[in-house]
């Protein structure tokens, strides 16, 4: 690679036009600094982002709002876009191992008192293990060592009595994680949960992260930045080099390029190991970002003239012991003036889905969305899906995975900025860490580490406009 005399200079390059980038690039902007946002896709909000089927709006993405996400409220609120709840009027189903499917209403499924007590027994002890950690820095919670030395699966087995509870508790880890609870860290699930108060508040719907939905779905929170940020924003320009030294930054795509005094990076971890540094990154950050597979996630939709299930008494919340599907939440808009029912397949479920052909997928979801809600269900006017593993700049979800031992040796990495290098993103928030409430904190966040740097340091573009990046350093 050879320097490039005619590259844009500007304060800070935002890599990433996710609610982390967006975010972050908004802050930065509102202090007079001149920013640009490099988005590899073709449209901006990463992890969010909507669809029209059938005149209808459909969330692929990251959806829902709950109660101690403050920075999404406020930024929904200060974008002017509307809230409201989830729907969960009426009868709750739950689909049992052999395939039984029952109706119940408030929070506890009908399944066999036995498993449900265990299940509340190992979750009581999830909750108290998890009142221990340290969400800034996981790795220095009491007993980190052994908890980051076991995966999630060892910690079940020991700890539930019961295959049912075992299953129910495994299923409910599945559908947070989107991954085996033999692939996560014990810390890392703690922490999780940690970062959001608790693993009961992750879990729920009303008083919890599946509360709230927002109009025209949470990509129109990224639309929206988007159109305020104007022509700072360039889709279609996937980062692949950034160049560092004591002047500034120099951030390469294909064959263009961009100075400025510091970058953010506002993508995935796994994400952000694909780029080539120089010089390189730190031993420990490269090491974090070797580790960190995200999860596996299918989110599948289908669209009905109406929301049938609601006059059968149903609230078109479902949850599965079976699969693949392994919960189900009604998603029509607000109204109600069509139905739309979104399952989630995750985990082993997601991976061996995705390799399957579509129409055999397509079948398999539809076919269990009948088994809940009958036979209607089977023929919607509209099916699509979303399997964010085959996603070129996101590579799976819902979020990053901690596996055992990565916490406690490489996570201290997770954060500090490598030189002029910031790094953002749902996965660097110590609070609601994989959320859309932790990739704004983390844009935030990052915002604010840059402006309130010392003045020396702070962004200027003369600085980078003036400064070789070293040649050799290429
Ligand atoms: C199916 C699904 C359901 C979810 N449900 C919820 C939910 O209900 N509630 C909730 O709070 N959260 C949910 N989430 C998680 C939430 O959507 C994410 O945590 C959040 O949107 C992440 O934002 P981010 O900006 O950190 O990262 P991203 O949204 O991943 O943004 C990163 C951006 O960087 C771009 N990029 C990657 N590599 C490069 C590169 N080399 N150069 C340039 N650009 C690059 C990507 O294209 C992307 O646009 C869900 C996610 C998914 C996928």
């Amino acid at each position: 690679m050879s320097d490039h005399p005619t590259a844009s200079s500007v304060d800070v390059i935002i890599v990433g036009a996710g609610l982390a980038g967006l975010t972050c690039a908004r802050d930065l902007h509102r202090h007079g600094l001149d920013v640009v946002v490099l988005e590899a896709r073709d449209r901006v909000g990463g992890r969010t982002h909507s669809v029209e089927l059938d005149g209808q709006t459909i969330e692929l993405g990251g959806q829902f709002l709950g109660p101690g996400q403050d920075r999404a409220y406020a930024l929904a609120a200060d974008l002017g876009v509307g809230v409201f709840p989830t729907y969960g009027e009426g009868d709750h189903l739950v689909e049992t191992a052999a395939g039984r499917v029952r109706r119940y209403r408030g929070t506890i499924p009908r399944l066999s008192p036995l498993a449900l007590l265990d299940a509340a027994q190992a979750q009581a002890r999830f909750e108290r293990l998890a009142r221990r950690i340290d969400t800034d820095a996981p790795w220095r919670s009491p007993g980190a060592a052994a908890l980051d030395g076991q995966t999630l699966e060892t910690w079940i087995r020991r700890t539930t009595r019961t295959r049912a509870g075992r299953r129910l508790f495994t299923m409910a880890c599945q559908a947070v994680w989107s991954c085996q609870p033999s692939e996560l860290s014990l810390l890392h699930a703690l922490f999780y949960a940690r970062s959001a108060g608790t693993l009961q508040q992750v879990i729920a719907v009303e008083g919890g992260a599946q509360q709230d939905r927002l109009d025209g779905g949470a990509h129109e929170l990224a639309l929206r930045l988007a159109r305020r940020l104007g022509d700072r924003i360039h889709l279609g320009t996937p980062v692949d080099r950034i160049a560092q030294d004591e002047y500034g930054v120099r951030v390469t795509a294909g064959d263009r390029t961009w100075r400025a005094a510091h970058v953010v990076v506002a993508i995935p971890p796994t994400m952000s190991g694909r780029i080539a540094y120089r010089p390189p990154l730190p031993a420990a950050r490269d090491g974090l970002t070797q580790r960190l597979p995200m999860g596996a996630v299918i989110k599948c939709i289908a669209v009905y003239p109406e929301p049938f299930w609601r006059s059968n008494g149903l609230s078109g919340q479902a949850t599965s012991l079976r699969g693949p599907v392994s919960a189900v939440f009604d998603s029509s808009p607000r109204a109600g003036e069509r139905g739309i029912l979104l399952g989630f397949v995750e985990g082993a479920e997601a991976r061996f889905l995705s390799a399957r052909p579509a129409p055999e997928r397509q079948t398999a979801v539809l076919g269990q969305l009948a088994e809940l809600f009958g036979p209607r269900a089977a023929a919607p006017a509209g099916y699509t899906e979303q399997d964010w593993g085959t996603e070129p700049f996101t590579r799976g979800a819902y979020s990053a995975v901690f596996p055992p031992g990565a916490w406690t040796q490489y996570g201290h990495a997770l954060r500090p900025p490598a030189g002029r290098i910031h790094w953002a993103g749902a996965e660097t928030s110590p609070r609601w860490y994989g959320y859309i409430e932790g990739a704004i904190r983390s844009g935030e966040a990052a915002a604010a580490t840059i402006t309130a740097l010392p003045r020396r340091d702070r962004p200027a573009k003369a600085v980078s406009d003036g400064g070789p990046v070293r040649k050799s350093a290429t």
